[in-house]
């Protein structure tokens, strides 16, 4: 299927690694131009090289900075001559006791998770309606169809963006223009944080490493975890011309993890 996206420009926020460089790679495939972020230059400058080592893959430039700070996202938005397709994504906050955050704990993640974005979807979305082209995917988490106890930083502040969103994607301004904002929501995928974070459980409990990422592995319905390939492409299908009439949705992919019939 030819997504029909060629040519056009996408900013992937956070894509040095993991979902968002699964996000990067897939766009590349599909020969949109890439404005990639992430704070470290090294392995984003890795990242850009083995991007524009894609077949059919386009131009691809790179801001090294911190999305989740106002001088981080002009930087990016300055580098991209129009974004077409916007991927939101940062780092997830951290796991802990809610007894133990105070004011700023809870501002960090909320800049983070739920107001970055919507400082990006600001900056975007009205010219997008002009150019009657958009299409914007949030990265949030599995975790807001059903909260992991331990993270009640990443449930609160990415509840509080999809909320957000469901209203302002069905706006009639936007979607009747071809503007579309939907979130796609990761339950488990094989990335360095959930082996960072599975490695932190294991020293916290004294478990091995091996049985607890086994333990997760089997506990999934397809005994695997995801692979960030997959949701790139589902990332890109969100940003093809063929899902215009597809807005405000939220989508979990996680193997069947969730446990509802809807
Ligand atoms: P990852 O493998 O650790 O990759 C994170 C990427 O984001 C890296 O490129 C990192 O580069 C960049 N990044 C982090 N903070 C940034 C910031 N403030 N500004 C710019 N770039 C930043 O993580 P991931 O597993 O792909 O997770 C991506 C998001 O999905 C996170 O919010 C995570 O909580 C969420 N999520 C993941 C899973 C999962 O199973 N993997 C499940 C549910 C939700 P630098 O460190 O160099 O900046």
């Amino acid at each position: 299927m030819d997504l029909g996206i060629k040519g056009k420009w996408a900013l992937v926020c956070a894509a040095s690694k993991g979902l968002g460089r699964g996000c990067a790679e897939a766009l590349a495939d599909e020969g949109v131009n890439l404005v990639i972020t992430a704070r470290g230059a090294e392995a984003l400058e890795a990242t850009a090289a083995a991007l524009r080592a894609r077949p059919g893959a386009g131009e691809v430039r790179t801001v090294a900075g911190d999305i989740t700070t106002p001088e981080g996202r002009a930087a990016a938005l300055a580098a991209c001559p129009q974004v077409d397709i916007l991927i939101n994504n940062a780092g997830g906050p951290p796991a802990g006791d809610f007894r133990e955050w105070t004011r700023e704990t809870w501002i960090a993640a909320l800049d983070a998770n739920m107001l970055t974005p919507i400082e990006l979807i600001k900056a975007t979305v009205d010219a997008m309606a002009v150019r009657g082209f958009g299409r914007i995917v949030n990265i949030t988490s599995a975790a807001v169809k059903a909260p992991y106890e331990s993270l009640g930083l990443s449930n609160g502040a990415r509840t509080g963006l999809t909320g957000f969103v469901a209203g302002l994607a069905r706006q009639s301004k936007l979607a009747s223009r071809n503007v579309t904002i939907n979130n796609l929501l990761p339950g488990p995928f094989d990335t360095e944080r959930l082996r960072s974070n599975t490695a932190a459980v294991a020293q916290r409990s004294g478990e091995s490493f091996d049985a607890l990422w086994d333990g997760r592995r089997m506990s999934n319905p397809t005994r695997r975890f995801g692979d960030p390939a997959e949701f790139g492409a589902m990332c890109a299908f969100l940003c093809s011309v063929h899902t215009g009439y597809v807005t405000g949705q939220n989508v979990l992919m996680d193997g069947g993890a969730y446990p509802g019939t809807f």
